[in-house]
């Protein structure tokens, strides 16, 4: 029986998912790029299996039950039990508080929140029976508030307390979970951000760069290094952490 660990990035079609996918199978692990659509997931299991690496796309909406825990016995059958697990999947509905919708709300923390948890439930069992497991869970900056986000900020505060239950609660049986929460990347949801605020995207990120002390935006790279790490044999005594990854302190 093959030894490779096998993990589940959510929202890998592109962005942040698709660079901690790639960076996890170049890792050695065979990877399941989850996303709503399953084709939209072949660049990311191309690029995987052209570098000599192992991956299949999975089609499922990490908000549904029934589509989360088909999506997993699908990957338990296709690669194995998966013990690495990135909660990625993402959508913003941004707007000021007295024009955001109760849909607005409820879309961003059916993704993010109640993804998060269907996806965690549903892998956790094979990270218990293996007696080793890693979490990874994507939080933000913005958890710390951000304007025309609170729907988008409530759940990525509510990220973090989730990943500190986790770990609490998963630790004795080796299983770890550790939020990373990003600050300004280059993906096309912050592409969608400058489109909606009608600035072009080279001219929004040299303005965020401006505020950032290492003097750039990040990338879907900067993302996986640090998730990569968190999914990695060393980190095991690494669990519930909170590391803002922005380029500079953020608390
Ligand atoms: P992105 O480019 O918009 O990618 C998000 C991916 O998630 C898309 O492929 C999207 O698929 C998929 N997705 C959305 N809803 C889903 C669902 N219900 N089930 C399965 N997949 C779903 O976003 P990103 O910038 O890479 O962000 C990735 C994560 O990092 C998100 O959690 C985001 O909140 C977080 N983050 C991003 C930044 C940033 O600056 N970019 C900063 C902090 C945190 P569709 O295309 O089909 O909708």
């Amino acid at each position: 029986m093959s030894t490779q660990k096998v993990a589940i990035v959510t929202g890998a079609a592109r962005g942040i998912g698709a660079g901690v996918a790639k960076r996890l199978a170049s890792d050695g692990m065979a990877v399941a790029v989850l996303d709503l659509n399953e084709d939209s997931c072949a660049g990311t299991v191309k690029a995987i299996t052209d570098a000599g690496g192992k991956a299949i796309a999975i089609g499922a909406d990490v908000s549904s039950e029934e589509s989360v825990s088909a999506a997993v016995a699908k990957v338990v059958d296709e690669l194995g039990a998966p013990t690495v697990l990135v909660n990625n999947a993402g959508i913003i509905r941004d707007n000021m508080l007295f024009k955001m919708t109760v849909d607005d709300w409820d879309a961003v923390m059916g993704v993010h929140l109640r993804g998060a948890f269907n996806m965690s439930k549903a892998c956790q069992k094979h990270m218990v029976d293996a007696g080793w497991g890693r979490i990874v869970n994507l939080s933000s900056t913005s958890a710390l508030g951000n304007r025309g986000q609170a729907n988008y900020s409530a759940a990525k505060a509510g990220m973090q307390g989730f990943t500190k239950t986790l770990a609490i609660e998963l630790g004795k049986f080796g299983v770890t979970a550790n939020a990373i929460a990003p600050g300004f990347i280059a993906t096309e949801m912050t592409a969608a951000t400058a489109e909606r605020m009608k600035v072009s995207f080279d001219d929004f990120k040299a303005a965020a760069a401006k505020e950032i002390p290492v003097n750039r935006v990040g990338e879907p790279e900067d993302i996986a290094h640090l998730a990569s790490f968190f999914a990695s044999e060393g980190a095991g005594f690494i669990s519930g952490q909170v590391v803002y990854a922005a380029g500079g302190p953020k608390d």
